[in-house]
């Protein structure tokens, strides 16, 4: 069975949300896992979820709570998913990415960087027992096209499904990294990549979902079987309605393009916690690009965890409340 863990986060207020209303926050902290919103009407909503970070959370607690037991089974052959969700300047990179992954600062690194470690870390701890490799692959999803993003040449890959390996994204390229700085730095690359693309496109990277790919391959020194745990991390496009702020052409392609697939996330999410065991066929993987690159780390024998990022300004409790509503279908 999969399971699903929901968390919101709540950035600090921007020096812009507090040069226009001051101090005011729309949300009242309750406990761990609950708080209070109050939307723009000043109507009053409870909302409780696996796990709240509000604005004095550390990037290191977020990394324990979320990805850490994820990062773990990964090393045990049970793929999983981290995805952030929320709308453009919600938090979503800087709790992936802090504000480099090549930054060193402790207290500012994101998953991406805490996770590289950590998986170099439990692979050390069970040496002796076990050879492990670690492979890497990075592309983004911009208009329902998949784009290497270690080599931009290939800008439209396919995606296929084998019965050995489960949801292969044909051609894309794998670099084996050793440790983690080498592991940082062809991320980095990728990283770097992405801008190059938005230049040429003429595209911001808020509007595509960038995906970071880690395959774990177990060597059973026993019968010299391959086992394989896949971990996706998530950056998701912002999920802000463009549409309804009349957006024209090509944004409002890219707006109705990015919310056909962040509703397909949320049905498939939906589909697997309410759905019954055994009705694994009746999930909707195939409604996005997103959720079929996705299908065997969020179904299956899987762990996903989403990170809802929030404003908690009153100026954005609309998309807030969006993004929270979102988060409760993964409930
Ligand atoms: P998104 O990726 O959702 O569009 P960003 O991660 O780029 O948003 O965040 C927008 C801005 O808010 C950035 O300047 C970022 O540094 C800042 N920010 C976001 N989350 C935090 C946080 N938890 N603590 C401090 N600054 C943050
Ligand atoms: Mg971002």
């Amino acid at each position: 069975m999969s399971s699903i863990t929901a968390c919101v986060r709540f950035r600090p207020l921007s020096s812009k949300e507090r040069r226009d209303h001051g101090d005011s926050v729309c949300i009242q902290c309750i406990d761990s896992q609950t708080f209070l919103f109050k939307d723009e009407k000043e109507e009053e909503y409870t909302f409780g979820f696996d796990k709240v970070f509000y604005d004095n959370s550390d990037q290191a607690q977020v990394y324990e709570f979320l990805a850490l037991p994820i990062v773990k089974d990964a090393v045990d052959a049970i793929n999983g998913t981290i995805i952030t969700y929320g709308q453009t300047g919600a938090g979503k990179t800087y709790s992936m990415e802090g504000p480099s992954i090549l930054v060193h600062d402790e207290q500012k690194r994101g998953l991406v960087p805490r996770v590289v470690d950590g998986l170099f870390d439990c692979i050390k701890s069970s040496e002796g027992t076990m050879k492990y490799s670690i492979k890497l692959s990075m592309v983004e999803i911009y208009m329902e096209k998949v784009r290497d993003l270690f080599d931009l040449s290939k800008d439209n890959i396919q995606i296929k499904e084998s019965k050995a390996q489960g949801i292969v994204l044909n051609g894309v390229t794998e670099i084996s990294v050793l440790d983690a700085a080498e592991a940082l730095q062809t991320l980095s690359s990728g990283i770097a990549n992405r801008t190059v693309g938005e230049t040429q496109m003429n595209m911001s990277s808020s509007r595509s979902h960038c995906i970071y790919i880690f395959t774990v391959q177990q060597e059973l020194k026993k019968d010299d079987r391959w086992k394989t745990g896949k971990l996706i991390l998530v950056d998701l496009a912002g999920s802000e309605k463009a549409e309804k702020t009349g957006a024209e052409g090509k944004v409002l392609e890219e707006a109705k393009t990015i919310n056909k697939s962040l509703s397909a996330l949320g049905n498939v999410i939906n589909a697997l916690t309410c759905g019954l065991p055994g009705k694994a066929s009746h999930i909707p993987f195939r409604d996005s690009k997103l959720t079929r690159l996705l299908q065997d780390a969020l179904g299956g024998n899987s762990r996903t965890a989403l990170l809802c990022c929030c404003s908690p300004s009153p100026s954005n409790a609309l998309e807030s409340l969006s993004t929270l509503r979102f988060g409760m279908r993964a409930k």
